[in-house]
């Protein structure tokens, strides 16, 4: 049995739900459908998602709840009008104006977008609507509950089929809507073919399949025909967005393959997303290559750390990295040399105001000989389980970047040598993607 999951460009209007429709309904081995709230009909459209949260915003600076909720109900309605299916959610659209007036919560607002497609696909193609409520479980923090969804999820969805799932969202024990991060119903997906002992997750899309580089620097670059759950995360947490990193987690239990297809060109090969190239190796062999594919981000934070003696110093890294845990902050890389530390963080809004709090602690605990903030790092990933058995990946790297007449600011390669990751200034990046594709992969 087989789970897909359709994006929000899959789902953003009659004429797209009817491709979907036409989709699941010629492939007889498709058992559970999960769907993503309507995204963008044409460049400047929004998403229904988008356009949740902007209401919940307008509401909280005082608009009429039904006002500020109308233009989403109008665009839902025109979806059932133009579907013609007899399906009246009235009482749903009602629940949200109030919910709206009681100072209801962003994650339940955020939600409607996919409950509505879910059950508007559900009547149009004659399916069993099942609440994502009921199936995917977090905790009051909003964390998610890995194995309490699996059982909950294995419960209601094993021994039934012909189910249509919202994504995105689940709730906690005392039914408080919670979501994933954006892009979350990818994860759902997975989580929907982990339960269910599905032998496939095919996930639809609006692309051919995974880019081996972004299309936006890389004119055209090709499309990678299988790529292992390892490759895929390294490069969609660099910033390669098709998939959710954290859609790999529900399948890789039971090593279910994920294919990334286009509702768009459904006879395109899409690309195969296995466990490990020995399970797939007929499949993967032929596809195989040094560098599978080069993703990156730029706005990185580098805390770089001087001292006489540090490697002398007992537990100094220690504390370094403990002042950083206490202030909330995932550590990305360490690069150190004997006498130095860089710690690379994720830079965003609400990191950025912990990080001078970082440096005051590392002074007063570590007493460093120079601490100092580097904003400027974009990180680079090169990545194939190729590199493996291939000497000279790194040096190619390296002498890529430097014909390209660009600093390398930082190099790590794990010993797993599945990636190497170099770091550039931020203008450099751009420079950098397109030396690198020239010399794996073009
Ligand atoms: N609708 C949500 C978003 O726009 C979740 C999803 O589409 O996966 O992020």
């Amino acid at each position: 049995m087989k789970v897909c999951k359709f994006g929000g460009t899959s789902m953003a209007n009659s004429a797209c739900i009817k491709r979907v429709a036409d989709i699941v309904l010629s492939d007889k081995t498709i058992g559970y459908v999960v769907v993503s709230a309507p995204g963008k009909r044409e460049k400047n459209d929004t998403k229904v998602t988008d356009l949740l949260y902007a209401c919940l915003d307008k509401v909280r600076y005082g608009a009429n709840p039904s006002d500020a909720f109308w233009p989403i109900r109008e665009r839902f309605e025109n979806i059932v009008r133009e579907l013609g299916i007899d399906l009246d959610l009235t009482e749903d659209y009602e629940e949200i104006v109030s919910a709206l007036k009681n100072g209801t919560t962003k994650d339940f607002i955020a939600s409607r977008g996919e409950y509505f497609s879910a059950k508007i696909l559900a009547k149009y193609i004659g399916w069993t609507f099942i609440d994502a409520k009921d199936l995917v479980r977090f905790d009051e923090k909003g964390n998610f509950l890995s194995g309490e969804t699996n059982a909950y999820a294995r419960g209601r969805l094993l021994n039934v089929k012909n189910i249509v799932i919202p994504g995105f969202y689940g709730s906690t024990s005392t039914g408080e809507i919670k979501t994933f991060s954006r892009g979350g119903s990818d994860i759902t997906g997975a989580i929907v073919a982990r339960a269910t002992y599905s032998t496939m997750y095919e996930n639809w899309t609006d692309v051919d399949g995974f880019m081996k580089c972004d299309p936006r620097l890389v004119e055209n670059p090709e499309i990678m025909d299988v790529i292992t759950y390892k490759e895929l995360r390294e490069l969609s947490y660099m910033g390669a967005n098709v998939l959710h990193p954290d859609s790999i987690f529900p399948v890789r239990k039971h090593d279910i393959p994920i294919h990334i297809r286009n509702t768009f060109n459904p006879s395109a090969k899409g690309t195969l997303i296995v466990p490990t190239k020995k399970l797939f190796s007929g499949v993967y062999e032929r596809a195989d290559s040094v560098v599978t594919g080069i993703a990156g981000k730029r706005d990185f934070i580098a805390i770089n750390i001087e001292k006489s003696m540090m490697n002398n110093e007992l537990g100094f890294m220690r504390k370094v990295l403990e002042v950083i845990e206490r202030n909330g902050l995932c550590v990305e890389h360490i690069p150190s040399g004997i006498d130095t530390l860089s710690v690379i963080i994720d830079s965003n809004d609400q990191n950025e105001e912990r990080i001078d709090h970082i440096v005051e602690s590392v002074r007063e605990i570590c007493h460093p000989d120079v601490i100092e903030i580097d904003r400027n790092l974009a990180l680079i990933a090169v990545v194939g389980h190729g590199m493996l058995r291939k000497k000279g990946t790194a040096t190619k790297v390296c002498s890529a970047l430097a014909q390209a007449n660009i600093n390398i600011r930082m190099l790590v390669q794990g010993s797993s040598e599945l990636n190497v990751i170099v770091g550039v200034e931020n203008k450099d990046y751009e420079s950098a993607i397109i030396a690198l594709y020239k010399e794996f992969l073009d």
